[in-house]
């Protein structure tokens, strides 16, 4: 496994790679992201893992201070793993940066109290696909809207990088890989496997109750363990917009701050 810092070692190095595939990452490495690096095998020949924790993400009163780093036990891991390359640039490539606007569909779920995060996940994510020039690149379904956005501004911008998904991966209790999880009070921690609890309960209703009946029974059952989730939302999985009783595919979507730790998860049903 071979560790690039920077941009143009990064370009000189792998312009003898072919099937090159890229998972970007802020590290602090689970089993969720080590899930999308066997994927990534799977898919191609060169597997790329990207290790920055982007500022640009990050609004003013976030974590970006407190995110968790840890990059030996991430290199260890992705050793393990069958990694080829790991980028890990510093704030360097932030320099003279070009900025994007990420989709519309950004100012939804996540977008309305995180005003520019997307924004900032876009930009990073072109810088990083400009300097490795990835053949595919896996995204994780934890962060649906996400992927959504990714996949429409690279097809929008005319990119040859394909955009593939990867599962959420789960603790046994259900609650899904963060790296925010180890942020977690002991106490917060034994009531964040409601949030799956609830998304899974919803999906199991969905033929039997209304959209607003099966919202307004979660959000009783949240509140009596002082869970007030941001949003929780069965939607459009394209659009993000408002799902019918009659769509058979749709997002069950929820964004819940635990303490000072936010944290979300999904289930979307195909
Ligand atoms: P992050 O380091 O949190 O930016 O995540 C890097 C990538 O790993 C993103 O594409 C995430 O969606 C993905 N990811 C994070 N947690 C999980 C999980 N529990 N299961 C699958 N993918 C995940």
């Amino acid at each position: 496994m071979e560790i690039i810092d920077n941009e143009n070692q990064a370009k000189e190095v792998l312009k003898d790679f072919n099937e090159t595939v890229l998972v970007p990452t802020m590290g602090n490495l689970h089993k969720g992201h080590l899930s999308l690096v066997k994927k990534a095998k799977q898919v191609g020949k060169t597997t790329i893992v990207s290790i920055y924790v982007n500022p640009l993400q990050f609004g003013v009163n976030e974590d970006l201070d407190n995110y968790p780093r840890t990059l030996n036990d991430d290199l260890l891991k992705l050793e393990q793993a069958g990694c080829d390359f790991v980028f890990c640039p510093s704030d360097n490539i932030l320099e003279n940066i070009q900025k994007y606007k990420a989709p519309d569909i950004s100012k939804k779920l996540c977008g309305k109290s995180r005003p520019k995060h997307f924004d900032g996940v876009v930009t990073i994510v072109r810088k990083l696909f400009e300097v490795l020039n990835p053949d595919y690149a896996i995204f994780g379904l934890k962060d649906y809207q996400q992927f959504l956005i990714i996949k429409k501004f690279f097809k929008k911008h005319n990119f040859q990088t394909k955009i593939l998904g990867g599962p959420i991966i789960r603790e046994d209790d259900g609650l899904a890989m963060s790296s925010r999880n180890n942020l977690l009070t002991p106490e917060d921690r034994k009531i964040a496997p409601k949030i799956y609890e609830q998304l899974t309960l919803i999906k199991n209703n969905i033929k039997n109750k209304t959209h607003s009946e099966l919202i307004i029974n979660s959000i009783e059952a949240f509140k009596e363990n002082n869970i007030f989730p941001e949003y929780l939302t069965i939607l459009n999985p394209e659009t993000l917009e408002d799902a019918n009783e009659s769509d058979s595919s749709v997002l069950i979507a929820i964004a819940v701050k635990l303490g000072n730790v936010r944290l979300i998860d999904n289930i979307l049903i195909n």
